[in-house]
């Protein structure tokens, strides 16, 4: 096959493990710079140009659209998909996991277990929000962030009132969440790949930080999951359409609850802490997929 990889690093360690891995099992893997990929659109001719060439005979596209880029890859990504190119992870997947609201939304139409998640436009309603969600102390989150930055934890109603009003007053979207404190500072990541859990661990923040996110400082340990846990990644992949993506849980006292689903998980954390080969099993999925073509939108999404 060849495998076009949308990256902007090709010296990260996910990237040049996909890379190898292809590479390994006999196929090309050219890692595209998705900011310097320009599109032309005209009716029934789709083309991408990359340093003044067109992109042409990829079989499988994998996209590694960082989160400030969103906008942009998304576009890219269609581009290859209305020009019959296998995507990993289908553009209007990855368009639904990169908002947490609209995420918590189709998890929760599936009946997957979920913290108490509240939300509002108006700042007026910031007392009623902080009741519905149960009161302090509260979660409260930026609709787009990552790598745990957008995430304060509110010990009071008092600086959670403040907290909602300065996201508020500079127009951020926000989210207010029920504050699991029995996860004791710890997550879950399962990594599913082709809609079967692939790979778990285990992550702990570092101490006094109740974010268990790696680049915050966590540590990670292989985890084996329960049968609830197990399907809880399962369904909450599928319901989000995706391919391959992590799902993050908190261990709950009425069971797991799932944070987010994340499209372009991050390979390092869990491959060394479970020594499984990721990379190896998400190609082996292209293998199966991309030669039966079939993406669901191809680009209409
Ligand atoms: P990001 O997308 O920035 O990683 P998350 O929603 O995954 O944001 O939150 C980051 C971390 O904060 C999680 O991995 C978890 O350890 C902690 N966390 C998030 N939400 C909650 C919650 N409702 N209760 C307890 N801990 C939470
Ligand atoms: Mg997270």
């Amino acid at each position: 096959m060849k495998i076009a990889m949308m990256a902007r690093n090709p010296n990260l360690y996910s990237h040049k493990r996909l890379k190898e891995a292809a590479e390994q099992r006999g196929h090309t893997l050219d890692i595209i710079n998705t900011l310097r990929c320009t599109m032309t659109i005209a009716s029934r001719k789709p083309h991408i140009y990359y340093n003044g060439e067109k992109l042409v005979g990829y079989d499988a596209v994998i996209p590694r659209i960082g989160a400030s880029i969103t906008f942009y890859g998304l576009a890219v990504l269609r581009q290859f998909e209305m020009a019959g190119v296998y995507p990993l992870n289908e553009s209007v997947a990855i368009g639904r996991s990169r908002d947490k609201l609209r995420s918590t939304q189709i998890l929760a139409r599936e009946g997957i277990g979920l913290p108490v998640t509240t939300f509002a436009h108006d700042p007026k309603q910031t007392e009623e929000v902080l009741k519905l969600a149960g009161g302090a102390p509260l979660v409260i989150k930026l609709l787009e962030g990552t790598q745990g930055l957008g995430v304060v934890l509110a010990d009071t109603d008092r600086s959670a009132k403040s907290v909602i009003e300065a996201f508020r007053a500079s127009n951020t979207n926000i989210l207010v969440q029920e504050f699991i404190k029995e996860a004791g500072g710890t997550d879950i990541r399962a990594l599913v790949v082709g809609g079967k859990v692939v790979a778990a661990m285990m992550r702990t923040g570092a101490d006094g930080e109740f974010r268990s996110n790696l680049h915050r400082g966590g540590t990670a340990k292989t985890l084996k999951l329960s049968p609830e846990e197990r399907s809880t990644a399962i369904r909450s992949a599928k319901a989000m359409g995706l391919n391959v993506c992590g799902v993050d849980m908190l261990r709950a006292n009425h069971g797991p609850v799932v944070m987010e689903v994340n499209s372009s998980p991050g390979l390092e954390g869990v491959e060394k802490a479970t020594g499984i080969d990721i990379a190896g099993k998400i190609i082996e999925l292209l293998e199966k997929k991309a030669p039966k073509g079939g993406t669901k939108t191809k680009g209409t999404g």
